[in-house]
């Protein structure tokens, strides 16, 4: 009678547990050692739309043929050899089961992004037949993270760009320049420094107004960034002066790249109203070398050989020896 009672307890108790166990919302699968399936909860029914009879005893791969096998299996076999758990992130692998993703609100995400626990299930005989994988969905948590990075990062491009030219800012460029100071200092691969300047341009502000000055250092920025390479890097100094490093370039190629630069510009015209404007720019070169001790050495070498262009008629380039 007593015992008859205890198994009525016993079943209700593991009913209610299985009842618990499909209803959590989390994914629940259970799988033995050859990787078939030995439970499946309603969780993971709703999101793979596949029924319990359709994936019980069936082996995980051949019902989930995209899923990362070899990954998979590096992750659990230690919960199966080691008897230890362990635990993945979206953040490693976005997800382990491609489950589509339909939400009202945050309906940016084109799948669930799940964290998964792998726990060992021990047997009486103190072995490992099979394991537990627990399924979270982190959707939400990894939407905002993505979200706060993708702001993060558009805020440093932000902060490092001159809203006028679209050229990195005076700020930044100063600092790719000290980086390409150092690296020169470590690997002496050659490394060059224009820096231009638009002749008599306060002319251009006084006889056309300043929103016609705007326009042409945005054509002046326009032709730089035509003639930049992946590598080199352009920056708006100040008002109307730029500078440009040129990596793995020595002075005679920086001598080139400035006349390139300087014919370009002084061919553009730059309308405005019914008339246009044309301008030129003076350009000085330096090639970093060993006598340079930090870059605002560098920067003003590069200032005094634009000075000379200016003193000398502008239009022109030159480089410092
Ligand atoms: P030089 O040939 O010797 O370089 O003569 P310059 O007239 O170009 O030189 P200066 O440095 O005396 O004048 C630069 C002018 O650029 C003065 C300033 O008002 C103007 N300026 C600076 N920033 C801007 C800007 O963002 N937009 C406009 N329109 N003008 C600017
Ligand atoms: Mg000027
Ligand atoms: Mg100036």
């Amino acid at each position: 009678m007593s015992q008859d009672s205890d198994l009525t307890h016993f079943l209700k108790d593991v009913h209610w547990l299985m009842d618990i166990l499909q209803n959590i919302d989390v994914g629940l699968v259970v799988l033995d050692h050859n990787y078939q399936v030995s439970l499946w909860n309603q969780f993971m029914q709703n999101h793979s739309g596949k029924a319990p009879e359709r994936v019980l005893n069936q082996s995980l791969f051949e019902v989930f043929p995209d899923l990362a096998e070899d990954w998979f299996r590096r992750k659990a076999e230690p919960a199966f050899i080691l008897k230890s758990a362990a635990f993945t992130t979206w953040e490693q692998r976005p997800y382990l089961f491609h489950f589509p993703h339909y939400r009202p609100i945050t309906g940016t995400a084109r799948f669930m992004y799940q964290n998964t626990t792998i726990i060992p299930l021990i047997d009486t005989k103190n072995e490992v037949s099979h394991i537990c994988l627990i399924v979270y969905d982190v959707t939400d948590t990894a939407m905002n993270k993505l979200a706060q990075i993708e702001a993060n990062d558009r805020l440093k491009s932000l902060s490092r760009v001159d809203h006028l030219t679209q050229l990195y800012n005076r700020g930044h460029w100063e600092h790719c320049l000290d980086q390409e100071f150092k690296r020169f200092a470590r690997y002496q691969t050659p490394c060059s420094l224009i820096m231009f300047d638009i002749d008599h341009f306060k002319a251009v502000n006084d006889t056309h107004g300043h929103p016609a000055g705007d326009e042409v250092i945005r054509m002046v920025s326009q032709s730089l960034r035509q003639q930049l390479r992946d590598t080199d890097i352009g920056g708006r100094y100040g008002g109307e002066e730029f500078g440009v490093i040129l990596t793995n370039t020595d002075s005679s190629g920086a001598l080139e790249f400035a006349e390139r630069l300087r014919q370009q510009v002084e061919a553009t015209e730059v309308p405005n109203g019914s008339e246009s404007i044309k301008v030129t720019i003076s350009l000085g070169v330096c090639e970093l070398s060993a006598l340079i001790t930090n870059y605002h050495e560098w920067l003003a070498a590069a200032d005094t050989a634009l000075y000379h262009c200016k003193e000398n008629g502008r239009n022109q380039s030159f480089a410092c020896t």
